[in-house]
């Protein structure tokens, strides 16, 4: 039976000097305004929990309201980096079947559907002709479970443009495990699922539109694996892609898990002022305001993530048509507050020369 002292890495949680600067950046204590709610004071209930204080209900909902967004890593002087100790503590808890019901729901979904929304139907029916796509190819297109089920118009238009470039899809793709991960319950099943169908097809490289897949396959998919966003591979490819200008004005919203923590920041921008004019949003690139769905938010606590979203809504510069982003799970939650919020790759299909 396991020690009631949980297995944190307590050298990094003793690193915090408690000093509160990362209180002043987190969005959910802005929102929520309770000591529990701030980073601070996550990182005071991990400390507890390590000394082997038993959680409650209060401990659970101040470290899964976490978006994992990376703004207190950012600004902390002590160099803690805040989300990735509150993932181990979900996963400790989520060992010992301390969850909340959202978390177990999220859980179940994927277990048994293989894809987040719990959605039972196939996935490629996005995919129109799926017998003429190649069964070997050198670049893979990764859909994700939002896009797939969520914004099927949008996975195809993806993927029109990304076959121009010799890439395929996999047959039987399934969720690569970030919801799964990032909520503390095991992923590797789906890794390993998704790894044999990537090396079936032969690719070297992995291209996808969502943030947080890309995250994932970044950080649990072997480093053999070559992982591109579609904002870097769309830069690399500009000059291919005859674009043709747009008459709009429109704001980049950073996604966290593609800007903070993998610092895509130039790419998608180069992307945006080939094809139109771009503002930026009051707070961007290792500043950029959370979209407030990431890290099981929006699954588990629906209302607070929105408000952050209308938050994030309120960094739109004046006379912008369009919030530009690269998440599918961004999109949602910036749209479901209210926003314009598009794809990149729609600005693009909107620009590709027809010719
Ligand atoms: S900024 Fe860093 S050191 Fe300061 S309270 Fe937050 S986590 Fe601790
Ligand atoms: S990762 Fe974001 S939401 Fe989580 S504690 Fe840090 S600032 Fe707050």
């Amino acid at each position: 039976m396991k020690s009631s002292r949980m297995d944190l890495d307590l050298r990094s949680i003793n690193k915090c000097i408690r000093c509160g600067t990362c209180r002043s950046v987190c969005p959910v204590f802005e929102e929520v305004g309770w000591e529990s709610s701030s980073t601070r004071g996550r990182m005071l209930v991990m400390k507890r929990l390590s000394d082997g204080s038993r959680p409650d209900d209060k401990d659970l909902s101040s470290l899964n309201t976490c978006t994992t967004c990376g703004l207190c890593s950012e600004s902390c002087p002590a160099g803690v980096i805040p989300p990735e100790l509150i993932m181990d503590s979900r996963r400790e808890l989520a060992s010992r079947g301390v969850m909340t019901l959202e978390q177990m729901k999220l859980a179940r979904a994927i277990n048994e559907s293989g894809n987040s929304l719990g959605d039972p139907s196939s996935r490629l029916g996005w995919l129109k002709g799926s017998s003429l796509v190649p069964e070997k190819a050198d670049c893979v297109y990764f859909a994700g479970c939002l896009s797939s089920y969520r914004y099927p118009e949008s996975a195809s238009r993806t993927f029109e443009v990304l076959r121009r470039f010799g890439a395929t899809v996999l047959r039987d793709e399934k969720c690569c495990g970030s919801p799964l991960t990032r909520t503390g319950s095991p992923a590797a099943r789906f890794v390993d699922h998704n790894l044999a169908q990537i090396d079936d097809t032969g690719a070297q490289t992995v291209i996808t539109g969502c943030a947080g897949c890309y995250a994932a396959l970044k950080k649990d998919y072997p480093k053999r694996l070559e992982v591109k966003s579609i904002p870097e591979f769309l830069a690399d490819h500009i000059s291919e892609l005859r674009l043709r200008r747009l008459d709009l004005t429109v704001a980049y919203h950073d996604p966290c898990h593609l800007g903070r923590y993998h610092h895509v920041y130039d790419q998608p921008r180069r992307v945006i002022e080939a094809i139109c004019n771009l503002r930026e949003m009051k707070s961007s690139r290792e500043k950029s305001r959370c979209c407030g769905g990431g890290g099981g938010v929006r699954a588990g606590y629906r209302d607070l993530s929105l408000r952050m979203a209308r938050r994030r809504l309120e960094d739109v510069p004046e006379g912008v048509d369009y919030i530009v982003t690269s998440c599918p799970l961004c999109i949602r939650n910036l749209s479901d507050a209210g926003g314009k919020a598009i794809d990149l790759l729609e600005l693009v299909a909107r620009a590709i020369h027809q010719s």
